[in-house]
């Protein structure tokens, strides 16, 4: 009976352990199970990522499958709120994180970048019967932004906190404009164009642009070892074409 009972708790325990683990979501970068990596981004940002039916695409989310390849890992990807990505970079909880992510001094402050992508342009659109016609008109306007993301800096610091109104996705600030509860949205020239191309008679985009970006890869601070596997597998990339493969695939 003693017997049974200690067999019984050995697979108790040893049920436990199985279901527990895996559970806490920890990313995993140097260990036995290396195999897997966990990207985080935000899905909203077409044409960099967003979803199509069930399934995450876009320019980031091939690259990061190729990407993948190259270090003989496979990719996952979490999809959270853009402002939650280096929180869960720096936490552990993903290994990178790729985002349309600008290179910026504060966010170095954070996390490492790896070598940049992409260029991309702060862009400001504004609704087609618009009279604001350059970024000084901005002064005193609703301006809609993504959350955490440049544009709510830049626009925060130049037009006040008070003139920024920031949405979780952009697409809603856009919404928010076309119904004209705002004036203005500062995002990424290529989602703006996207988000235009679908509603192209709603909104105009103006021919000034507000920031000059560049786009790369953030890991944990002092990850070295992926960064470097990152930057190998980037300059690649970059140098075969297959980056400006997957690029012309998304941006006509
Ligand atoms: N490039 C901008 C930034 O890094 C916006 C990115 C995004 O919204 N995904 O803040």
């Amino acid at each position: 009976m003693k017997k049974l009972l200690s067999l019984c708790l050995s697979i108790l325990m040893i049920v436990g352990l199985v279901s527990c683990g895996n559970k806490t979501g920890n990313a995993v970068t140097s260990n036995e199970t290396a195999k897997k990596l966990i990207m985080c981004t935000n899905a909203e940002f077409p044409p960099y990522e967003y979803k199509d039916g069930g399934n995450f695409v876009g320019i980031d989310v091939e690259v990061s499958k190729l990407i993948g390849e190259k270090i003989g890992a496979e990719v996952e990807i979490l999809d959270i709120a853009f402002d939650s990505l280096i929180p869960t970079v720096t936490s552990g909880k993903a290994d990178f994180a790729m985002a349309g992510m600008t290179v910026t001094e504060d966010r170095k402050e954070f996390v490492d970048f790896t070598h940049t992508y992409q260029t991309a342009v702060q862009t400001v659109v504004v609704p087609s019967n618009s009279s604001i016609a350059s970024i000084d008109d901005l002064n005193g306007k609703k301006i809609g932004v993504q959350q955490g993301t440049t544009g709510d800096i830049y626009c925060t610091g130049d037009y006040g906190d008070a003139n920024v109104e920031r949405f979780p996705k952009i697409v809603d600030g856009f919404q928010a404009m076309k119904s004209g509860r705002i004036d203005a949205c500062v995002v990424d020239d290529e989602v703006a164009k996207n988000i235009v191309s679908q509603d192209a008679s709603s909104y105009k985009i103006l021919d000034t642009a507000y920031a000059e970006e560049e786009y790369a890869i953030a890991v944990k601070k002092g990850n070295t070892e992926l960064l470097e596997k990152l930057n190998k597998a980037i300059d690649e990339i970059k140098t075969s074409g297959e980056l400006k493969k997957i690029v012309d695939k998304y941006i006509k």
